[in-house]
């Protein structure tokens, strides 16, 4: 090798090991930036189990909703550390997350309540959105004001339906039920004012409580609950509620049934009427009117209607998971 070629060579070399240090940063760079990607991916799968175990899955599930309807990547990128948490969630599987971790029933209905309507259109989900807090219900105290509803001397239906009512709100709400009341006081409601309060609220369920009369046989008494004609979703909360008050040894009860009033009628929500006893039977008259039954009614009928919420969210889920 002369010297020339020597110089030529090195040079050569030079060259060569300047371009291999140029590719080790590089490669450098792209294990560092890697790197960085896979903690913020891990940091939102925390913040998303963080968030879950404080309940608020909800909101994480309906705007996973969203991004599923029709967000692109890019969309979810863009946005609130909610929407980044939620994108990590549906990469990792929401469901896994939510076996693995010992929820209270009633959250872990609420979920699948929200997975049911993850199925529906659009609109489902926007009003979605407004029902963070889980299941609605509209309760309607029948009467009141100058309706009396049913006498029995000094006793008015209006006042009982009112007070159990009242009762029922206080148990239902501290299950965390979003109770809305058609009245809470002493006031007169037209049957079309009660409708359109359950219409605007949009609820799961619309209850409606009254007290029976029935003049030609005062042996007659039981409570009955009855359902608008053809709607299937009424007859299934008709049937879960009969079912808690059949266990009820305390309250004596008839049967549910298809039977049409204004109310359950109009509202669009699924609805239903029941009917607590009979004012016309005398010891039952005199029952309604006591605090301790009213306290009893009021106990079963919400358990009742939170079992049909639940069962009700749990057949939509399967239903869901067939087709
Ligand atoms: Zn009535």
């Amino acid at each position: 090798m002369t010297q020339v070629e020597y110089r030529r060579k090195r040079r050569h070399h030079r060259h060569h090991s300047k371009r291999r240090i140029a590719f080790a940063y590089i490669a450098r760079a792209v294990i560092v930036l890697a790197f960085a990607g896979i903690v913020v991916f891990m940091g939102c799968g925390f913040m998303y189990v963080r968030d879950f175990l404080s309940g608020d899955t909800q909101e994480a599930v309906s705007n996973q909703n969203l991004q599923n309807q029709d967000g692109t990547v890019i969309e979810i990128l863009d946005i609130s550390k909610q929407e980044v948490a939620s994108n990590a969630a549906d990469v990792l599987g929401a469901e896994v997350v939510e076996e693995d971790f010992p929820v209270k029933d009633i959250e872990k209905a609420d979920t699948k309540k929200a997975d049911t309507k993850n199925a529906g259109t659009k609109n489902d989900i926007v009003k979605d959105e407004t029902k963070e807090e889980g299941w609605t219900v509209v309760l309607d105290a029948g009467h009141g004001g100058k309706d009396v509803g049913t006498e029995a001397g000094k006793i008015y239906e209006k006042d009982i339906n009112l007070i159990v009512v009242k009762l029922m709100q206080e148990i239902l709400e501290e299950q965390g039920v979003n109770v809305i009341m058609t009245r809470d006081t002493d006031v007169f409601l037209s049957l079309q004012e009660r409708v359109d309060i359950a219409n605007e609220e949009d609820p799961d369920l619309f209850v409606s409580i009254h007290c029976n009369s029935y003049e030609d046989d005062s042996s007659i008494k039981g409570l009955e609950c009855y359902y608008p004609e053809g709607s299937e979703r009424g007859e299934e909360y008709a049937k879960y509620l009969m079912e808690v008050i059949k266990q009820c040894k305390d309250i004596s009860s008839r049967s549910y049934r298809e039977e049409t009033y204004y109310v359950t009628e109009h509202t669009e929500a699924p609805a239903i009427l029941v009917e607590m006893g009979f004012m016309t039977n005398d010891s039952e008259c005199k029952k309604l009117n006591s605090a301790s039954y009213q306290q009893t009614l009021a106990e079963e009928l919400s358990t009742g209607i939170l079992h049909g919420l639940e069962e009700i969210a749990e057949d939509s889920t399967l239903k869901k998971t067939d087709s």
